[in-house]
């Protein structure tokens, strides 16, 4: 569409020869005002495209349909042209496709922000019923109370779901560590339904603390969450966002050869990819073979949650959403050792993909999870238990996250422990602590560890730091009653689970 419009443009620039207007003279008349309606067409629903696209939100429809793509060249400064102001003439589905947005983003408590896309809409005076839906929403806005007790938020987070629990289940050596660590997708939309009935709002770790600089310095502080009485914020992340080649493949991708998904995989998800609506999701390979594209783990699970029940989460939050270095990101293998395997594979034919087409299809997946309000955070380059290792080791593994996965996913400031593993006793960190000089030198600012606790936060000067719960199988079956305040476990359990869930497995 871009094209033809400035083609349109370029032959209205061109003037026909004086010879040629003598007997063809009505022939271009007609032309050109076919071409000043098509152009004028194409300029309205450009504005009203781009009125859409402004919004950069998900549709409020639950379908996940993609932003309208703004038309290029839409707004022409050539002076030649000839379409000087687009005679845009709104319409009552312009209109009623704006409130939908608007209302959407009201659902996540974002009042101000819906109230200013009405308002900066040009014909926001030729509609009275979006002064009615301002005033709507700066009553619900009044309505909000700030959360009290920021100190007392909780913090779940999970591994990749468990799709199939024939596969993963199995008896393997593999069934004992995800039966003990992982969560099955119905156990993860059942835990979300019960959450949201309980009045859970699903916020981001940058509303929840952030520096600040005032009369007492620089230094951080809790947000004001502001939310209806009887909410409860919280805050979601997830580990290994990986897909690990024990969980997808056969083979042990922690050496020089990549490893992909084959149908003996785990029944587990095996990348993020860009959805033809141009959301996240997930790929799929099931027993027999058939890849499949949908929700297959926590990213479009979760999506798709919030899409039915906006008010699930606030201000547009998702989660976190941890990577560690070592077999590559989200599925792709980008690991920089597996670079000549990978290209040889793609030469002999047994691969699709280059090593460096790997590499930009896994930064274009990170885009779009960025866009889409997902948190990206390192989970360490190679996944040691910082806590047990040496200050030296967690600056170099820290560097390698930085040198092999920033790279690719962009810069971060929050770090989820690997094992959960904090540098730290439950004491402030100062920078006597040659780990945390380290990490705070690479620039991390919240820090993540595992913590039974129903809540554990710390809010340091330079810094904040959480606990997380692992809401897993040794979870949900050893101590149940610690999980009351989110859900009751018999709700969620999953039947598939082989009981006893044991104490003792692999480590993932
Ligand atoms: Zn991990």
């Amino acid at each position: 569409m871009a094209g033809n419009y400035s083609d349109h443009n370029h032959s209205r620039r061109r003037r026909p020869s004086k010879r040629r207007r003598r007997w063809q003279y009505y022939i271009p008349t007609v032309i050109m005002m076919v071409l000043a309606v098509v152009c004028v067409a194409t300029v309205t629903l450009a504005i009203a495209a781009a009125i859409r696209d402004q919004q950069k939100e998900p549709r409020p429809d639950g379908d996940h349909t993609q932003d309208t793509v703004i038309i290029q060249g839409s707004e022409s400064t050539d002076p030649s042209d000839d379409v000087t102001a687009p005679s845009d003439a709104p319409t009552n589905t312009d209109v009623e496709a704006l409130i939908a947005d608007a209302d959407f983003i009201a659902a996540g408590y974002d009042y101000e922000k819906a109230i200013s896309m009405l308002q900066s809409y040009e014909h926001y005076d030729e509609f009275p019923e979006l002064a009615q839906k301002v005033a709507e929403y700066e009553a619900a806005d009044s309505n909000l109370i700030t959360y009290s007790s920021p100190q007392t938020i909780t913090h779940i987070f999970f591994h990749s779901l468990i799709v199939d629990t024939d596969r993963a289940f199995d008896g393997d050596e593999d069934s004992d560590g995800y039966n003990m660590y992982m969560t099955t997708v119905s156990e993860f939309i059942a835990i979300l339904e019960e959450m949201y009935e309980r009045g859970y709002v699903l916020i981001s770790p940058y509303d929840m603390a952030y520096e600040v600089t005032d009369e007492s310095g620089t230094h951080f502080t809790y947000g004001d969450i502001r939310i209806p009485a009887g909410k409860t914020p919280f805050l979601m992340s997830q580990d290994d966002l990986n897909y690990y080649s024990y969980m997808i493949g056969s083979g042990n991708g922690k050496n020089e050869t990549p490893v992909f998904v084959d149908s003996k995989n785990d029944g587990f998800a095996n990348r993020i990819v860009v959805g033809e609506d141009g959301y996240p999701t997930c790929e799929y390979v099931d027993a027999d073979g058939n890849v499949l594209y949908g929700d297959y783990d926590l990213v479009p699970v979760l999506e798709t949650f919030i899409q039915q029940h906006p008010d699930f989460s606030y201000h547009g939050a998702r989660a976190i959403l941890g990577v560690t270095g070592y077999e590559g990101v989200f599925g792709y293998r980008t690991k920089p050792s597996y670079e000549p395997a990978l290209n040889a594979m793609y030469a002999a034919g047994t691969y699709p993909n280059t090593y460096d087409e790997e590499v930009a299809m896994a930064k274009e997946v990170a885009q779009c999870l960025r866009d889409h309000g997902w948190v990206l955070a390192s989970h360490s380059y190679g996944h040691p238990a910082y806590g047990n290792i040496s200050a030296d080791r967690v600056a170099t593994d820290s560097d390698k996250w930085e040198n092999t996965v920033e790279t690719i996913i962009g810069e971060t400031d929050i770090i989820l422990y690997p094992h959960g593993s904090d540098i730290h006793t439950w004491r402030n960190y100062t920078f006597d602590n040659a780990k945390f000089a380290a990490l705070y030198a690479d620039g991390y600012r919240y820090f993540f560890n595992v913590d039974g606790n129903t809540y554990w936060n710390q809010l340091g000067t330079n810094y904040f730091r959480g606990g997380r719960r692992n809401l897993d199988g040794f979870r949900m079956y050893h101590n149940p009653d610690k999980l009351a305040d989110l859900f009751d476990v018999e709700d969620v359990w999953d039947d598939a689970r082989p009981t006893p869930v044991p104490t003792v497995g692999s480590g993932m």
